[in-house]
């Protein structure tokens, strides 16, 4: 067995997943969640469907990193003897800024560097570098370690399509700039969608729809990200969950004036309590959004359009930027199964040669597969994305590359 843990901390959790790289399975996944507010673990082990979740003492990212370690090494769960059986971690970081072009081995300036864009990114930075700092602590010494960036694949952006209409001073001094994010993703399904055409991606102009509870598109050309919809957050783009997506700059000044928020409430406002949840006052599920549209909500029928709106936007001004498209993939929670979605976003669209077969549409959930007609100029697929897989591959790519160095 070729065993890789993939790390996945956020400020309050600690979600993991040990996969066997030599078939690629799922030994065993998992949280350690409600750090530093209690405590709650759960482990699974997806071959013999063990289920186990118990309460726990979590004060900071350490106990809950000792906690991962007992459940995979003792007790009734678990599937290894000891630590030293796994051949290295990967951690998913989500701001790598411009200093991390691509995933790299961890040292302790590496776990330095990525605090320090704590700023950049709060929610997720600074409990990354703790998250970091605990498994250096507890792992056996010598385990490699490998940070892979939600932001690093859209490092290849023109500074046309990174710049915003702000003073460039404020881009130099406090790195103000669209940076993208969901980049692992972006880029496994856009590589998965080059294989199953049987194309090189060198020759493909791509649009890659991850529409989940966080929803990005990306122009994908040559294999390279062009452009993104998310921005300096993930906050930008199209509406989402609970996140309102563009807006216009004055409306957000106009708000907090008539609110009175200061810019944490703002920004919780526009993180929380916008998006689905915000325009429908239904839910942030795409689900129930469906559902109660379906049974005659007229603010969920509208949230739906304006969902399916905005992403029609996005490719329209992607097959501009890009001078045309070859494909069109849909990826994430709803893209890979809400065919109501993927009917209405290519409904319509015969100016750019798409046309998809709506009948084998409404069968594809979760799966692999071409939607589109013979005769659409632009093929469209569903292709379920996997950034665990994908940091565990990148995970042994760059120790193999850091071994021959
Ligand atoms: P995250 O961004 O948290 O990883 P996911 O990619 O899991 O989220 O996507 C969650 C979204 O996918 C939710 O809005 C959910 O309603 C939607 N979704 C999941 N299954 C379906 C389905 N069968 N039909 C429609 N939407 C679905």
């Amino acid at each position: 067995m070729n065993l890789v843990l993939v790390v996945n901390a956020g400020s309050s959790s600690l979600k993991y997943q040990l996969l066997d790289m030599d078939d690629e399975s799922v030994i065993a996944k998992g949280n350690c969640d409600r750090i530093g507010i209690g405590g709650h673990v759960s482990h699974k082990i997806p071959a013999t469907g063990y289920d186990y979740e118990a309460d726990c003492d979590f004060p900071t990212h350490t106990e809950a990193f000792e906690k991962l370690v007992e459940v995979l090494t003792t007790g009734d769960g678990k599937v290894i003897d000891s630590m030293s059986e796994i051949s290295a971690v990967g951690h998913r970081i989500v701001q790598g800024a411009e200093i991390f072009d691509k995933a790299c081995m961890v040292t302790d300036e590496v776990i330095d560097q990525i605090d320090g864009l704590s700023e950049l990114a709060p929610v997720h930075n600074h409990p990354h570098a703790l998250a970091l700092r605990a498994c250096t602590k507890v792992l056996p010494k010598g385990t490699p370690q490998v940070v892979v960036f939600d932001t690093a694949f859209h490092q290849t952006m023109p500074p046309k399509a990174y710049l915003f209409g702000l003073p460039y001073e404020d881009y130099k001094e406090y790195h103000v700039r669209r940076y993208g994010f969901h980049g692992t993703s972006h880029r496994f399904v856009s590589h998965s969608l080059a294989d199953a055409m049987g194309k090189d991606i060198k020759d493909l102009k791509i649009v890659s729809c991850h529409l989940g509870n966080g929803s990005s598109i990306t122009a994908v050309n040559g294999g390279k990200s062009v452009d993104t919809s998310m921005g300096f957050t993930p906050l930008d783009g199209i509406i989402m969950g609970t996140r309102c997506g563009a807006v216009d700059p004055s409306a957000v000044t106009f708000v907090m004036a008539k609110h009175g928020f200061d810019a944490h409430q703002m920004s919780e406002y526009m993180n929380k309590k916008s998006g689905f949840l915000g325009l429908s006052g239904v839910g942030s599920d795409n689900r129930d959004i469906c559902a109660a549209a379906e049974a005659g909500n007229e603010r969920a029928k509208l949230t739906s359009d304006i969902l399916q709106y905005q992403i029609k936007r996005y490719i329209g001004a992607y097959a501009a930027i890009m001078n045309g498209i070859d494909a069109v993939l849909f990826t994430g929670g709803i893209g890979e199964n809400s065919w109501e979605v993927r009917e209405a976003v290519c409904a319509d669209m015969s100016y750019f040669g798409i046309e998809i077969d709506r009948e084998l549409n409404k069968t594809v959930k979760g799966k692999l597969m071409k939607i589109s007609t013979p005769s659409s100029k632009v093929e469209v697929w569903v292709v379920p994305t996997n950034e665990e897989l994908l940091i565990a591959r990148d995970t042994l790519a760059v120790i193999a590359e850091n071994a021959k160095k």
